[in-house]
């Protein structure tokens, strides 16, 4: 039995997302800026994009910004808004457990004469909003705070965070990194205060190299990108058709039987942790329990392991998960969230996340579970650390 278990690093495509895709390959292929009829064709595709994507968030279709993943729409959100904005001030918020494509973003601006603030988090992963208040000042151009971590599922309070903002200092905008939280949580810009959203296409059973940037009427930001003027001139480049289409029906299935698929995810991730903590010895579950994390994200460290080992051996079983995301084999560093929630050393290296989805289902959790209850203590006595 194949059971892929690392759906945060990315998803399958849902099967009607790629059939469509493949009609604006296959047939609609024109160029969406061509005025001749395929053009016109392809067109109509990356304006019903717009609307569908638009409808999940209830913000209106002007809003959405087509880029080519979570990546872009990240830089985008911050070196773009920061650019227009430069005379009015250079202090940056954000939080020490974002995905490189914000950490790394800030140290660029950083390098450029921007002061960052970076907020810690509990041990669960979640911000403080007294510290969020201390640390918002006259000259705070924008904050950046994660709606879901990738590596232990934490939530962030968004909407406190929003109205605490607005309140502190209504000059300040809001980016919400949105890639881990989209299509699994209710996302709404407007009444959370947020003016800036990113999503990656291929996190939501869409494809790989398409995301947009929701950007709230009047909010002004710079391109980081220029050329032949599309999108408005916010972001050159002819505009992938068929990976806007195909993601933005991908967002719209998400969001259908949404609550029926939500509930059960989340009895999923309870079924998990309970067998891992029946099954398993010396164990420790990172991050929120329950309802108060994401429903698709596990960390769990392995006493005396180490994550690689665990990854090796449940691959050779055909069972697929991940190390600590940040730890990939182009970044080979220890998670900053792992450390910055304070997990014991020994333990950092240990830890390995289970990301399900909507397909993942009870007879691979207790295929995981089986093999993990039967492997890890004779790979304690081989290979403890
Ligand atoms: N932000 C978060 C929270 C992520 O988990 C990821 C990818 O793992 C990204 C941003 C980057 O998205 P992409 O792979 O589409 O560039």
């Amino acid at each position: 039995m194949k059971v892929y278990l690392d759906n945060s690093a990315t998803t399958r495509v849902y099967p009607e997302a790629a059939e469509l895709m493949t009609k604006v390959m296959l047939e609609d292929y024109g160029n969406p800026s061509s005025m001749h009829r395929l053009g016109v064709d392809a067109e109509k595709h990356v304006k019903t994009a717009r609307e569908q994507i638009a409808a999940t968030l209830k913000a209106s279709e002007k809003e959405i910004l087509f880029t080519s993943c979570g990546t872009e729409s990240d830089n985008l959100a911050i070196l773009g808004y920061a650019a227009a904005h430069k005379r009015e001030g250079h202090h940056l918020i954000t939080t020490k457990i974002e995905h490189p494509a914000i950490l790394n973003t800030m140290a660029h601006l950083e390098k450029e004469g921007y002061e960052v603030t970076y907020l810690d988090v509990d041990h669960e992963g979640r911000i403080s909003l007294d510290e969020l208040r201390d640390s918002i000042r006259e000259d705070t151009l924008l904050v950046s705070i994660m709606h879901t971590n990738n590596e232990i599922g934490a939530l962030q309070p968004i909407e406190e965070a929003g109205a605490l903002i607005k309140k502190c200092n209504p000059k300040t905008v809001f980016h919400v990194d949105a890639v881990q939280g989209y299509g699994k949580l209710v996302i709404r810009p407007r009444s959370m205060n947020i003016d800036l959203l990113s999503v990656s296409g291929h996190k939501i059973h869409g494809p790989k190299g398409v995301g947009f940037l929701y950007i709230k009427k009047g909010t002004k930001i710079t391109p980081i990108c220029y050329g032949g003027g599309q999108q408005k001139g916010m972001r050159s480049g002819t505009e992938n058709a068929p990976g806007i289409a195909g993601m933005a029906l991908a967002a719209k299935m998400c969001y259908e039987n949404f609550q029926e698929k939500n509930s059960s995810m989340y009895e999923l991730k309870d079924y998990l942790i309970k067998g891992l903590k029946d099954r398993i010895t010396d164990i420790k579950i990172n991050g929120p329990q329950g309802s108060e994390g994401a429903p698709h994200i596990v960390s769990v460290s392995i006493r005396g392991l180490k994550a690689e080992t665990i990854l090796n051996m449940l691959s050779s079983k055909e069972i697929y998960v991940s190390a600590g995301s940040a730890c990939t084999s182009n970044n080979p560093h220890v998670s900053d969230t792992l450390q910055a929630i304070g997990l014991e050393r020994d333990l950092l290296e240990s830890t390995i996340r289970i990301s399900m989805s909507e397909f993942t289902t009870k007879e691979e959790l207790d295929y995981l579970l089986d093999t993990l209850a039967s492997q890890v203590d004779t790979m304690r006595k081989f290979y403890r650390r």
